[in-house]
């Protein structure tokens, strides 16, 4: 029987012929040969947590659901090999049972470990790169079959196309990370003015390990969210936590979400109550479990990637034109910083950057609010999130990218008849 399949934003929703539950690599490669041999496409599905028509096909989908979990240990490089279906939430459980950990993550868990590597997500903090940057190896299997090893020694340059690759080579069925000692990490939120965290900015980025802010729209204030290595363990105060979760992420927030959706006239004045009740304190935990947040009220996000030199002109630029235009937005603006890279399309690919994001409630208008951030941060170097909404064309690839070519040409050597393209695929490629 055939199934709809939904993004978690809602915002895509398809029909597969047929979805596959591959349960090894073997079967994995199975699934490509058949495919390639009665001329049939497919693509690969992790959490369904991107927003870009990365994954939506009339043909066969793949989920790597039924395989997860850890293959190898290497106790004294730290290096674990995974399935490539591994969800985060259960890779921070196992390693942790290791005595191990991600150096960093993003601000959830539920992705699976090929999802979130495949389009380049990243968590905040100058030290570290893209999450793509934690990978030693991996195994690719191509549009043949064929299963490629390789890692910066190994295969070189279709390693450095295949840590970012949008799951256009082929499938990832496993990883090896390079993974640090488990540590616990200390997570502090305050409410400062826009302007007072753009005058520390620098030192906020010096003296932390990560450090991140939103910013409500309407408003001058932010919030500032810092975290840092700890040997204490002080779990958040329930009192703090119940008020975190009802201000912020779900009940109020979503009541607050609904209304402005209705009125959206009243969109200013959500913002402003969402900057009055935002949440301050601080507690430690399992990193895991420091870096996971819940996110229960939906939304559709764009993100942009520009460099980091560029952040503070680009977000006054951002702050006038909401102002201007009288956007009826109410979520905040999430800002980021991360480490240079040199991954073939990352978009952290040769600077160091910081990362833009908006987001609208869902069911809310969004894309001339996201179109005028896309057009200032295209002013600014920018280069999309490849989960996240955007409208770049093969040629804003092309340009953001000296490197877009040479990935396209990998791509078409190790996928000549094109078995894992899509319609949206096939667009950014420029591959009729
Ligand atoms: C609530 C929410 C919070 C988020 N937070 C962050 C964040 O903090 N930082 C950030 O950078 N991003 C964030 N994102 C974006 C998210 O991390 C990315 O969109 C990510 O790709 C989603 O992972 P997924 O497992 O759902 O993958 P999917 O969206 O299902 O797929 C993503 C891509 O991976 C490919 N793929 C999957 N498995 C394989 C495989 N085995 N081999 C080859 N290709 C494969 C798919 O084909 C597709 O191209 C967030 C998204 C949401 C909805």
């Amino acid at each position: 029987m055939k199934m709809k399949v939904r993004n978690w934003g809602g915002n895509l929703s398809f029909t597969p012929a047929e979805i596959k539950y591959p349960k090894s690599e073997n079967e994995i490669v199975e699934v490509i040969r058949k495919a390639n041999a009665e001329n049939r496409n497919i693509r690969i599905k992790g959490s369904g947590h991107s927003w870009t028509r990365l994954i939506p096909t009339d043909s066969i989908l793949i989920s790597l659901d039924q395989y997860q979990g850890i293959i190898s240990i290497h106790k004294e490089k730290r290096l674990v090999t995974v399935k490539a279906g591994t969800k985060l939430k259960l890779l921070g459980q196992l390693l942790d049972s290791h005595g191990l950990a991600m150096e960093n993550l993003g601000d959830i868990d539920v992705q699976s470990i090929a999802g979130a590597l495949n389009t380049g997500t990243h968590g905040t903090g100058t030290a570290f790169g893209t999450l793509s940057t934690q990978i030693a190896g991996l195994t690719l299997i191509t549009g043949n079959g064929e299963k490629i090893v390789c890692s910066e020694t190994q295969n070189r340059g279709i390693f450095k196309a295949a840590q970012i690759s949008l799951g256009a080579l082929g499938i990832v069925s496993s990883y090896t990370l390079k993974c640090v000692p488990a540590y616990n990490l200390k997570y502090e939120c305050k409410k400062e003015t826009l302007e007072d965290c753009l005058q520390k900015l620098e030192a906020y980025n010096k003296e932390n390990r990560h450090f991140e802010f939103y910013w409500f729209p309407h408003t001058n204030v932010v919030q500032t969210k810092i975290m840092n290595k700890t040997e204490e363990v002080k779990k958040e105060n329930e009192i703090l936590k119940k008020f975190n979760d009802v201000v912020v992420d779900n009940g109020v927030f979503w009541l607050l979400s609904e209304f402005t959706r209705f009125f959206p006239g009243f969109s200013k004045y959500s913002s402003k109550i969402s900057a009055w009740g935002v949440s301050t304190g601080s507690y430690s935990d399992k990193s895991n479990l420091i870096f996971a947040t819940t996110r229960m009220v939906k939304f559709t996000e764009m993100e942009f990637n520009i460099p980091r030199e560029n952040f503070i002109p680009a977000i006054r630029e951002i702050q006038e034109t909401i102002s201007n235009h009288k956007i009826q937005v109410h979520f905040p603006l999430e800002c980021r910083f991360v480490k240079e890279d040199d991954i073939m399309i990352s978009p952290a690919h040769g600077r160091a950057s910081a990362y833009i994001a908006a987001h609208m409630y869902k069911g809310m208008p969004y894309k001339a609010y996201f179109k005028l951030l896309e057009d200032i941060l295209k002013k600014y170097g920018g280069r999309p999130h490849y989960g996240k909404l955007n409208t770049f064309s093969h040629e804003d690839f092309e340009k953001a990218y000296t490197n877009w070519g040479q990935f396209k040409k990998i791509r078409n050597q190790l996928d000549p008849k094109g078995i894992f393209l899509n319609d949206y695929l096939k667009g950014i490629f420029k591959i009729a």
